[in-house]
């Protein structure tokens, strides 16, 4: 089960929140059918979408990000609720590319550099607050600590990581995101880089131990007190009533001729990939 937990180092400057995301990886690998190198650049975005999203705790708030770095993968749009569930979209799902020299998926090269990481906050009333940077190399966590810098102004350092199983299935997935708090002193940067080199990837840390190893790992001498869990899912909230709103405004005459040519209309719903089918009877003509 995907779960994220949230803990802060004994003298209050650090904060961490972790999630281990398989789980909902690989729904959403199975979703899309996506090639490796975008269920790795889809499942990082949405480890970080999830921790972002579940430190919102408005009822009803969400948080969508969206990132477009001009390359094959096109756009890639997560969305996550005030909980941490998320659901995923991408444009181009089969982008294949070959492998790094190191090895490892060429997330960035899929992803690319031009262009923008945007993240929408939406409180569930009033207007959404928005924020963007320039990618740094579309390796997704590199952009992201880019984001909580310049965008949220908190000094971070941000893990993200899909191991891609030789079947293509998720082997693991899964993110952590740690926070500097203000008046922290100047020595507790560099102790956390030493330690974040130490762990390594998440994918590794996450296969060879648990989501507390984890955290444990990068506040290592911190004395790192756990304060939350919660359990976090694939999760979409497409209905048929909000699917007709959206067919609700296309223009009478053209929904008329829709219908003639084809006696139904089916939408599928992008992030879930359910299909919602509809008639003549549903709509006053
Ligand atoms: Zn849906």
């Amino acid at each position: 089960m995907d779960r994220i937990l949230r803990a802060i180092s004994a003298d209050g400057f650090v904060k961490i929140a972790a999630v281990s995301s398989r789980d909902m990886t690989e729904e959403a690998r199975q979703i899309h059918r996506t090639l490796p190198v975008v269920t790795a650049a889809m499942g990082r975005t949405m480890a970080a979408v999830s921790i972002m999203s579940n430190a919102m705790k408005f009822e009803g708030a969400s948080l969508t990000a969206r990132i477009n770095g001009g390359g094959p993968v096109g756009t890639i749009l997560v969305t996550g609720d005030e909980k941490g569930n998320v659901r995923a979209y991408v444009q181009n799902p089969h982008v294949d590319l070959p492998l790094k020299p190191d090895g490892h998926l060429n997330v960035g090269g899929a992803v690319g550099t031009n262009g923008m990481l945007t993240v929408m906050r939406d409180m569930g009333s009033g207007e959404p607050y928005n924020g963007s940077v320039e990618l740094v190399s579309g390796e997704i966590a590199e952009d992201f600590t880019k984001y909580f810098f310049v965008s949220d102004q908190v000094p971070s350092a941000c893990g993200l990581g899909v191991l891609v199983d030789t079947d293509q299935s998720v082997k693991a997935a899964g993110g952590y995101v740690v926070q500097l708090m203000p008046g922290a002193p100047a020595d507790i940067a560099d102790k956390l880089e030493r330690n974040i080199r130490r762990v390594g990837p998440v994918t590794g840390a996450l296969t060879s131990g648990s989501l507390e190893d984890l955290i444990y790992g990068v506040l290592e001498g911190f004395e790192p007190e756990i304060l939350e869990e919660d359990p976090v899912c694939y999760k979409c909230y497409c209905s048929r009533e909000k699917i007709n709103d959206a067919i609700a405004g296309i223009d009478r005459s053209e929904l008329r001729t829709m219908l003639e040519e084809d006696k139904r209309i089916e939408v599928r719903c992008r992030y879930c990939g359910k299909v919602y089918t509809f008639t003549d009877k549903d709509f006053e003509l």
